[in-house]
């Protein structure tokens, strides 16, 4: 039996071209159009959740491992250095000192800002060592702060406060 030849040719080439916005405006183009209402929501988790509450209340709380004696500021809930379960909540104290700032002279979207913001990372009094609370500095010119520098959190009045890391407006230096 003879084998028939196939037709391979391909369908017609058609040249493509690019889409103007006078296509779409004249609905020469298929599109969609559609501004969904999404709103999101997430849990700060067990820890930084009781820390913020602590905020509104203003107390600034804590963790503690009993196996490695170590205060966590900000809480967590699990002991990196001893891969176990926190044993107790604690208090620390609202003052602290300046283990590093930056001063920025812009703000988060590169804008110039008129007055400097001084970011610290502050080591807060009864925390263990090296346990950094970043925050801004206020009540201080930028030339006179230094590392070491002892500070205090200002905090917005009971009726301002929102359970927010800013429910302290910023830090001071503490005198004396
Ligand atoms: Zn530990």
């Amino acid at each position: 039996m003879a084998v028939g030849k196939k037709d391979i040719s391909c369908p017609p080439y058609v040249k493509g071209r690019e889409i103007k916005a006078e296509d779409i405006k004249e609905g020469k183009v298929t599109y969609w159009e559609h501004h969904p209402d999404i709103r999101y929501s997430f849990t700060a988790g067990q820890a930084i959740s009781r820390f913020l509450k602590g905020l509104k209340e203003g107390k600034l709380l804590a963790t503690k491992c009993d196996h490695c004696g170590r205060i966590m500021f900000p809480p967590r809930m699990f002991c990196e250095l001893c891969f176990r379960p926190v044993d107790e909540w604690c208090e620390v104290k609202d003052t602290g000192v300046v283990e590093t700032f930056s001063v920025s002279y812009i703000d988060p979207d590169a804008k110039p800002l008129e007055e400097p913001v001084i970011v610290a990372v502050i080591s807060v009094d009864g925390a263990s060592p090296k346990m950094g609370f970043m925050h801004i500095l206020g009540e201080v010119d930028p030339d006179d702060v230094y590392i070491g520098m002892k500070v205090k959190a200002v905090w917005k009045s009971e009726s301002e406060r929102e359970g927010s890391v800013t429910d302290i407006k910023y830090w001071k230096p503490l005198e004396g």
